[in-house]
């Protein structure tokens, strides 16, 4: 019982977190809104957190775009016309983490690949840029920005950190599947 308690804990935190990443402080305070009211309307999300309705309803449409909210049209009883009452998806909290990580894992083993197949080159002046094989050939091996002479780098360190990145990645991605299985089985 102690630990469903403390799974929920943790989820309502990366919902909200997600929120902040998103949009910042306003998204935080609609996302918070939510979770202490489910199946809250747009008005009712303006007046506990004292945002404009526009710019709830602009949160709330761009949460319901990358599907971290659900939206249920009803009819308002008293008014007669419909609203729309919205859920936080906790659990498409977890897939959208899971989709931002296999992003940037996908970044960081491009960059890897291009690291690995380019030779480069500098001045060894800091506020300089570094250069490829094909850009110092260009140069005539001499920095375009400082006259200096270009000289091979070695990017080796900048690999293994890479590396270690986007195997730290991996192992997280993995992690999160594996513990994701194991709710199933529950
Ligand atoms: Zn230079």
């Amino acid at each position: 019982m102690t630990m469903v308690r403390h799974s929920k804990v943790e989820y309502e935190d990366a919902f909200v977190k997600i929120a902040g990443l998103l949009g910042g402080e306003e998204y935080v305070r609609v996302a918070r809104a939510l979770l202490n009211n489910e199946h809250a309307t747009d008005e009712e999300i303006a007046s506990a957190t004292g945002l404009k309705i526009n710019t709830v309803r602009k949160t709330l449409y761009h949460l319901f775009g990358r599907s971290l909210i659900g939206g249920v049209r009803v009819r308002d009883l008293k008014r007669g016309w419909f609203v729309y009452r919205w859920r936080a998806q906790r659990d498409q909290t977890d897939s959208f983490i899971d989709t931002q990580k296999k992003k940037t894992l996908r970044r960081l083993q491009e960059r890897l690949i291009y690291e690995e197949t380019h030779e480069f080159y500098h001045c060894g002046t800091p506020d300089c840029k570094r250069k490829t094989f094909e850009e110092s050939i260009d140069l005539f091996f001499k920095c375009d920005d400082c006259d200096k002479i270009l000289d091979r780098v070695d990017n080796s360190e900048l690999k293994k950190a890479l590396e270690w990145k986007i195997n730290e990645i991996i192992d997280e991605i993995e992690n999160a599947n594996e513990k994701g299985e194991s709710m199933d089985q529950l």
